[in-house]
């Protein structure tokens, strides 16, 4: 079983020419909720890629949360240790142009109530093959649940987003860190993805840096380095490509496969969810992702 303490948001996406200046109103053409949250995503990707996953989180007393509830649930996610918190649920507010710039403003919500995994969180989390966390989710939080990985022995598995400074006290408690490309260059102030790493396995055990379309560097600190490239794929939407990749990760680390295999079950994964828009609505099922494997 693999855990995930983190964030539930429900997107919400309007489609403009150009997004408005300030005082300005403008048009847009559409308009659609998608549920979201990096940790709701990766909890999805995970179910879809085989594991039996618990997501440990909060949403708010409003219909988002009774949709981001019922959206985890139907994905095959255990959603008992997901608590409903009086007030509205996390948001992400995003605008999208035409020529496909974005802008975001994240709300957190009933995210932003949570303080540490509760007595009962604390049990799933030691029952656990992998606890998978971001930031998304007050730091402190954060904290509490990655210490409570390490105590129980379960290997943590952090998605450094969004970038921010991490204290030492989470990263003693990390497993594995999985940064992109300019999540690992804020954290390391090193640009290079090879020198990046370096300075990543200086504070954890195992990395990897997703590359984008070039794939992705992992390190472990016993000297391995591999670089696995993308699968070659025409490209429709990246939202979540990072979520997909660690989820299948995770699941594929939880069965044992030596990591070469694991990050190629990953690649697979993550290249099929960028074929298709959206982000749980584009995430592959384990068949998919198995036929797709050469
Ligand atoms: P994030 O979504 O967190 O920014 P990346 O953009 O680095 O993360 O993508 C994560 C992984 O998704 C990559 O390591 C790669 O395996 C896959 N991926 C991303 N973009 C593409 C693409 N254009 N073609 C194929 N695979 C991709």
């Amino acid at each position: 079983m693999i855990s995930v303490f983190g964030s539930a948001n429900m997107d919400l996406v309007a489609y403009v020419s150009e997004a408005p200046k300030r005082g300005e109103t403008v048009t847009g053409h559409r308009f659609r909720t998608i549920p979201g949250g990096k940790g709701a995503n990766q909890a999805i990707a995970a179910a879809r890629a085989g594991a039996e996953v618990a997501f440990l989180g909060a949403v708010g007393d409003d219909g988002f949360g009774a949709e981001l509830r019922a959206t985890l649930s139907e994905a095959g996610v255990d959603v008992r240790g997901l608590r409903q918190v009086p007030g509205p649920s996390g948001i992400a507010h995003i605008v999208v142009d035409d020529a496909g710039g974005n802008s975001i403003i994240v709300v957190p919500g009933a995210n932003g109530t949570v303080t540490g995994p509760s007595g009962d969180d604390l049990a799933v989390i030691a029952r656990s093959e992998a606890l998978l966390l971001q930031l998304e989710l007050p730091m402190a939080a954060v904290v509490a649940a990655a210490e409570a990985g390490r105590v129980a022995g379960v290997p943590v598995i952090l998605t450094p987003a969004p970038a921010q400074p991490l204290p030492d006290e989470l990263l003693d408690a990390v497993t594995l860190i999985v940064p992109n490309e300019h999540e690992a260059a804020a954290i390391t102030g090193a640009t290079a993805p090879a020198a990046a790493l370096d300075a990543l396995l200086e504070r954890v055990e195992e990395a990897v840096i997703t590359l984008g379309s070039e794939g992705a560097l992992y390190g472990s600190r016993s000297g391995e380095r591999l670089r696995v490239p993308a699968v070659e794929v025409k490209a429709v939407d990246t939202t979540a490509a990072g979520d997909t990749f660690v989820g299948a990760l995770a699941v594929a680390r939880a069965e044992r496969l030596p990591v070469a295999d694991a990050l190629r079950f990953a690649s697979a994964a993550a290249a099929l969810s960028v074929q298709r828009e959206g982000a749980s609505t584009s995430m592959p099922t384990r068949w998919e992702i198995e036929d797709s494997l050469p």
